[in-house]
């Protein structure tokens, strides 16, 4: 054997060994200490006001989740309009807490310094949850809450979903993904983004379709909670579950489901949910109008409105992921 080979070799390995580890962790390090911390602003509020920690950190994530992107200094994404926050008729936007409760504004002092401030993580986490609390801290209560809030179902919904979710894995940190197809089995898919299709009318393919035969197992890709299960003409038998991005996953043409699988269980990424086949474009039980194949689609909630958008990039992604472990 070439004795300088092996010594190339075992360079490049002392150097992958001694380099991949800490650039992967660098990443995760950042997140996690921001992680680290809002949790423990979460669990101070949760001490103060009773609500339960999850509660507050899915409210924080929903809200997270309609928002773009931004550098900011603030940890908690929770925004409250400024009406609301300083009460109507505080147009002067006075942040004492005299002068707001004075106009039965929502903000509060979280931190004790007397001031209602709307750009503080403290004040802000612990207006929410003074919020909640005057409704009470059972579940059924925080949905009221949040129904009075939000006015609107689906944000209450997802709010309650995340904090399911947070709530059982006892962390906010929940970053994986995987491929919803198992990668020993033959498969193949290409990207079919607003293709039009036959059946159904002017529609076109919102999705993804994985083709892989009859009974292969179809798993989730995500943490998250199924939200829907059951027959429809299109789809045929599916599953929709929703994650903790405001993000919905349809899995559609099913065999049949994983046993035991109900609306409200809890998922994570990898949990197999149901096997792939050709149903669908008929009553109930119609299946082989096609060859069969898993229908995948995403759908993203801003807060006011729901959309579907690509999810090739994603599952090339995952995919990957799923290769490299
Ligand atoms: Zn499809």
């Amino acid at each position: 054997m070439n004795f300088k080979l092996i010594r190339t070799s075992l360079i490049t390995f002392v150097l992958c060994f001694h380099l991949l580890p800490q650039f992967i962790f660098a990443e995760d390090n950042t997140e996690d200490k921001e992680d680290v911390q809002k949790m423990a602003l979460y669990k101070k509020t949760e001490a103060i006001t009773h609500i339960p920690w999850y509660y507050l950190a899915a409210i924080d994530q929903f809200e997270k989740n309609t928002q773009k992107e931004t550098a900011s200094e603030q940890l908690i994404s929770i925004k409250i309009p400024d009406e609301k926050w300083y009460g109507i008729g505080n147009s002067i936007h006075n942040n004492s807490i005299v002068w707001i409760s004075l106009f039965s504004g929502f903000g509060q002092d979280g931190d004790g310094d007397n001031l209602a401030d709307p750009t503080n993580d403290e004040d802000i986490l612990y207006s929410m949850a003074h919020f909640i609390e005057k409704f009470g801290n059972t579940k059924k209560d925080v949905k009221i809450a949040l129904w009075n809030y939000y006015q609107r179902d689906l944000n209450v919904q997802t709010i309650m979903n995340i904090a399911k979710v947070f709530h059982k894995f006892d962390t906010i940190t929940l970053e994986a993904n995987d491929f919803p197809i198992p990668l020993q089995h033959n498969y193949s898919y290409k990207n079919t983004w607003g293709d039009a299709r036959g059946f159904g009318g002017r529609r076109i393919h919102e999705g993804t379709d994985i083709f892989a035969n009859y009974g292969v197992p179809v798993k989730s890709t995500t943490y998250g909670v199924v939200e829907l299960k059951g027959w429809n003409r299109y789809g045929g038998w599916r599953i929709g579950i929703r994650d903790i991005y405001n993000r919905y996953h349809y899995y559609a043409h099913m065999n049949g489901y994983q046993e035991g699988i109900e609306v409200g269980d809890i998922v994570e990424p990898g949990d197999v949910v149901g096997s792939v086949g050709s149903t669908g474009y008929g009553p109930p039980g119609t299946s082989g109008k096609f060859p069969p194949h898993l229908h995948y689609g995403m759908y993203k909630d801003d807060g006011y409105s729901e959309w579907s958008f690509d999810p090739y990039p994603y599952l090339r992604k995952w995919e990957n992921q799923a290769r490299n472990r």
